[in-house]
């Protein structure tokens, strides 16, 4: 079967959406809220009448690719390019037939390793009843879990945890591309030997020293652990959007060392070589090695509390704490009107994290709420330590980035705003304050996640990344 894409008609569609959003987000919520009031994905009735909106409007085809693909999604007669689910053209033959195998590529790596664990009674996880009539196979929406759950995960409807749905449209909705942000005043800056002093190039230095890696951390842990133990896929799908997103950010770091000119084996060594990162890394690799071990499945109590500390420690320590402190500093070098790009990449970033973080902090909260007996006194306790170990290290990071005042800001500032963030996820998940009544200190950083998409964004932005005729394999 073929996949028929008409990448011209993306721009009216883009075009078309963001006339959409722009109706439907009154400019006073932030992109966060108002992917909460965002439609409610449409019915493929819907969208033929965007196709034949856009075939009305005479969009005229430039280029268009075609590959294989199993399923036929989307109808290939060239001039009504419209989405068509399968089952709206052969409404009996969507469900496998009755009794035949499923084929391993179907099957979740957790159902491979439920298997291989089938015959250890520590494990109350079963793997799927194969030789079940078709129709008994259909996923009923209430036995949806989000770990340990025993439904295909290959079928995202019917939904049931539309907040992960909801952030997965949100984040697409927020898409963009580091090459999109205009660096020259940045680069005319660093190359003025008096453009920056050299605290200012210190902090720059480090901060980029941490997050080249950190970004890297985040989607292998995503890819190769995280998502293969999650049984939602709505919360999958969003996974796959926030792997894409972690690449994104890496890019970002990558373009600015480049064009910059900075030592790349500098920067990109940092987090062997300089110990205040060193010491963040060494305390999330852990975490992220214990469920990335090809031999870790869920199912027992341990395990289930394994995998929660290791999301716990990846949102809320690491992308709700670690990167707060990088994310200030270069949004404070911004607000002085110095490495402006940098500062406006980074914003983006933060966007994106926030939404990564509080996605994390859901998918947390709901674990916790299938599965109760995870949440004991003594993993409190545990969890506890972790948010105090990890504010140390951030401290320390805080001080050797920062050893004297710079930028209006110092060292105990960030401690300040460190223990304010570490309540605030601490809370999020249900623990009590770690620091009860610390204030922010910033409360600008506010305003920088509230970022409007609208702000010089799309006006700049390149839609058709593809040009000439290179995809058209037809
Ligand atoms: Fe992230």
């Amino acid at each position: 079967m073929r996949v028929f894409i008409d990448v011209s008609g993306r721009r009216a569609f883009l075009e078309k959406r963001r006339g959409s959003i722009d109706e439907h987000f009154p400019a006073d919520l932030t992109p966060a809220a108002s992917a909460l009031h965002a439609p409610t994905p449409r019915a493929s009735s819907e969208a033929k009448c965007d196709a034949d909106q856009q075939q009305g409007s005479g969009a005229e085809v430039k280029k268009s690719f075609v590959f294989e693909h199993n399923t036929p999604i989307i109808r290939d007669d060239r001039k009504t390019t419209m989405l068509v689910w399968e089952e709206d053209r052969k409404p009996s033959s969507s469900a496998p037939a009755s009794g035949a195998p499923i084929h391993a590529a179907t099957m979740t790596p957790m159902d491979a390793a439920r298997q291989s664990v089938a015959s250890n009674p520590a494990s109350h996880a079963a793997s799927a009843d194969l030789t079940a009539p078709a129709a008994a196979r259909r996923v009923n929406v209430a036995d949806k879990r989000i770990i340990n759950g025993q439904t295909d995960v290959n079928q995202l409807v019917p939904f049931k945890y539309k907040w992960a749905w909801e952030k997965y449209l949100a984040t697409c909705a927020n898409h963009w591309m580091p090459q999109e942000v205009n660096m020259s005043r940045d680069i005319a800056l660093w190359k003025d030997p008096n453009g920056l002093t050299e605290d200012e190039r210190r902090i720059i230095k480090r901060n980029l020293g941490f997050f080249v890696t950190a970004d890297s951390l985040a989607a292998n842990n995503i890819v190769l652990g995280t998502y293969r133990h999650i049984t939602a896929p709505e919360a999958r799908q969003f996974l796959l959007r926030q792997a894409f997103e972690e690449a994104i950010h890496t890019h970002a770091y990558q373009y600015i060392v480049e064009s910059l000119g900075l030592d790349e084996s500098e920067i990109f060594n940092a987090y062997h070589e300089v110990k205040s990162i060193r010491d963040k890394d060494e305390f999330l690799i852990p975490f992220i090695d214990a469920i990335m071990d090809p031999n870790f499945v869920t199912g027992t109590p341990e395990t289930d509390q394994t995998l929660l500390k290791s999301l716990i420690v990846f949102a809320c320590l690491m992308e709700g704490l670690f990167f707060y402190v990088g994310f200030t500093q270069i949004l404070a070098l911004g607000r002085q009107n110095k490495m402006t790009g940098a500062a406006e990449q980074y914003q983006y970033i933060l966007r994106d994290e926030s939404m990564h973080c509080n996605f994390g902090i859901d998918l947390i909260n709901q674990i916790k709420l299938e599965n109760p007996h995870l949440w004991t006194p003594e993993f409190r306790a545990e969890i506890k330590q972790l948010f105090e170990q990890a504010v140390e290290l951030e401290y320390r990071y805080a001080e050797d980035t920062m050893p004297r005042g710079v930028l209006g800001l110092n060292a105990a500032m960030f401690k300040g705003y460190l223990r304010y963030i570490a309540n605030r996820r601490a809370t999020q998940i249900g623990l009590e304050a770690l620091f009860p009544n610390e204030e922010n200190p910033f409360p600008w950083m506010s305003e920088m996640i509230d970022l409007k998409k609208e702000r010089n964004f799309f006006e700049t932005r390149v839609i058709e990344y593809q040009s000439g005729g290179a995809l058209s394999w037809d």
